[in-house]
């Protein structure tokens, strides 16, 4: 990047980062629900200096999905002590080690071999990885998370576990014109948010909504969206 496009895409970040928090704001005032609602920053794909200007308009909490790129951009951030680093995508097993010592949230973890090595390999001088549950709630086959059928014993063994907290549940809907059916798999997932935040008090964090869709995710009820093109523009 030149200066000048470096200059140009400052200004931008902050005020698209402005946009997308007075779009969630605006939402949350129109939720029955009372929850503040958190922004994630997903920042996948996107060169170091967009994160840096995400960083200087305030932001701390971001969404990676491909390890080793995180990897690399923690380690190049690592003197932005206060980033909140979220591990957002499909996580495969021989992989796992470099996610539970880089992060510090893992919202994309849907079976029980995953969650049993995060507890394994997390080192024991961090604090306990914090949890959300992936749950495929649209039943999409080209889609990662866990079947609703799953959950309570996934939910258990995280619970139990000493280097994992759990905090909640994360649920990525298949893109539909119906919006009517989209806002239904968004309400059956405060359902099942709220039923597993009865059973563990810990549990206080509702991640669904995207660019696209984060309106009715609020309005249903979430209480952390991640957004990645409306802020950083665009992915290859
Ligand atoms: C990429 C990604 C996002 C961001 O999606 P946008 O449509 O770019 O806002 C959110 N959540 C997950 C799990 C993602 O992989």
């Amino acid at each position: 990047m030149t200066p000048n496009e470096l200059k140009y895409n400052m200004v931008t970040i902050a005020e698209r980062l402005s946009c997308a928090y007075d779009r969630v704001i605006k939402a949350e005032q129109n939720s029955p629900f009372s929850d503040t609602v958190q922004l994630l920053a997903v920042s996948k794909t996107k060169p170091i200096e967009l994160i840096e200007d995400a960083y200087d308009a305030g932001q701390r909490q971001f969404g990676e999905s491909y390890v080793q790129e995180a990897v690399d951009k923690i380690q190049q951030l690592k003197d932005k002590k206060d980033i909140e680093w979220h591990f957002i995508g499909p996580i495969q097993s021989n992989k796992s080690r470099h996610i539970a010592e880089h992060f510090s949230w893992v919202q994309s973890v849907d079976r029980l071999k995953i969650a049993k090595r995060l507890n394994e390999q997390r080192p024991n001088n961090l604090m306990p990885l914090n949890i959300l549950i992936q749950v495929n709630i649209s039943e999409d086959e080209n889609k990662s998370g866990c079947q609703l059928s799953e959950l309570d014993e996934l939910a258990s063994f995280i619970a139990d576990a000493r280097q994992l907290n759990l905090r909640g549940l994360m649920t990525i809907t298949e893109k539909t014109d119906d919006e009517q059916k989209q806002l239904q798999y968004f309400q059956q997932m405060r359902a099942c948010f709220d039923k597993l935040k009865h059973q563990y008090p810990q549990v206080d964090t509702l991640s669904m909504g995207m660019s696209q869709d984060l309106e009715p995710a609020i309005t249903a009820g979430a209480n952390m969206v991640r957004i990645g093109t409306d802020i950083f523009g665009k992915r290859q």
